[in-house]
């Protein structure tokens, strides 16, 4: 690992295993004369067979990263960095190029699962059409016979029925497992979920998050499960990235990160899940609101809602940096924070409590 002192942040070895990995991506948007950051120089890897957990609230740049190095985003919008896919650079590659990559060897999955499908076509259409448009030679019959196996394979009973019916015809929970069955329907080895269980009933999310998981190990696909609910993560991910404002404030194993949190903010989201076992119906949330963009205060960005901040945070910005046992934290105090809801009460520590 090096310092790399034009970004403040700490520049990975790529692991031989790798099958995304994300160096230094900056993503910006032109609005008139002036340019705002979303994302300000973001380090992550995905290896073949883990899921990657990527958590931040809303607008911190943990969408817009993915889908930037997809070549999902507006005109207005300037990418800079290196994306490698299996090695191969997706920054600056052709539209068209791009347009082959997804879909066939990287699928996503959105948040709604009704604006993912065409309501005037079964789902058994969507699915063959899915299918043909990157595999050429298959007839529509060998793929409408692949459509059925797909819907069996996320759990859809009676599969050769259902595959003639139409989106309106399904729960939300099942038609989220068409979409999944699109996106794995031409055996990608990346699959990016962005929110996927956010539309859906509490039920319904633990139903589907176990389906991808299960859909993961069997396919032995990459996955990253991006999400503004920590909790989503706790049994699903095998690594979490934490993002903050455009950059990634600490990443570590899944056990490690519940269970010793090296900065404020992992902490305070954490402490925001609610728990079955609270009494009185106790809920933690992080003092005032993310930094707008183009509107970062100097320093830590996190230092205007941290109960730890000290004067050096409010004039160096912290770069993502070893803290131990191989985890990362862009915090000044990483190794001085108090053991985690030990040794003072969260709500001092973290924020309000809501009643
Ligand atoms: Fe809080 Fe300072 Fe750490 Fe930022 S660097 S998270 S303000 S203690």
């Amino acid at each position: 690992m090096t310092h790399d002192k034009a970004t403040g942040t700490e520049n990975m070895a790529v692991p031989e295993a790798a099958l995304l990995t994300i160096r230094n991506l900056r993503v910006g948007f032109r609005k008139s004369s002036l340019a705002f950051e979303a994302v300000r120089g973001i380090d992550l890897d995905v290896a073949r067979g883990e899921v990657l957990g990527i958590v931040g609230e809303s607008g911190s740049g943990k969408s817009v990263g993915m889908l930037a190095a997809l070549g999902l985003t507006a005109k207005n919008t300037v990418v800079k960095g290196s994306v490698r896919f299996k090695g191969e650079e997706l920054i600056g590659k052709p539209s068209s190029e791009m347009r082959k990559i997804r879909g066939a060897r990287i699928a996503m999955i959105f948040q709604d699962p009704f604006s993912s499908l065409n309501p005037v076509l079964t789902v058994g259409a969507q699915i063959v059409e899915a299918i043909r448009l990157h595999q050429t030679t298959i007839t529509k019959k060998q793929a409408l016979a692949r459509a059925v196996e797909l819907l069996a394979l996320v759990a859809i009973p009676q599969p050769e029925r259902r595959v003639h019916q139409y989106p309106h015809e399904f729960s939300g929970g099942m038609r989220q497992r068409v979409v999944i069955a699109m996106a794995v329907a031409n055996d990608p080895d990346l699959l990016i979920a962005d929110e996927p269980t956010t539309a859906l009933d509490v039920t319904v999310q633990a139903q589907i998050l176990s389906v991808l998981r299960s859909l993961q190990e069997r396919l032995g696909l990459g996955l990253v499960l991006i999400t503004h609910d920590l909790g989503v993560l706790a049994g699903h991910a095998d690594r979490v990235a934490v993002v903050y404002s455009g950059r990634v404030v600490e990443r570590a194993d899944v056990r490690q990160l519940f269970a010793d949190p090296r900065h404020p903010y992992t902490r305070g989201l954490i402490a925001s899940i609610p728990k079955l076992e609270a009494t009185r119906e106790r809920l933690f949330s992080i003092d005032g609101a993310p930094p707008t963009l183009g509107q970062l205060p100097r320093g830590c960005a996190f230092h205007p809602r941290c109960s730890h901040a000290v004067e050096r945070c409010r004039s160096d910005d912290p770069a993502l940096r070893v803290v131990g046992n191989g985890r990362l934290s862009a915090c000044h105090l990483a190794e001085a924070l108090p053991s985690f809801g030990k040794d003072q009460p969260m709500a001092a520590e973290l924020g309000s409590v809501v009643r």
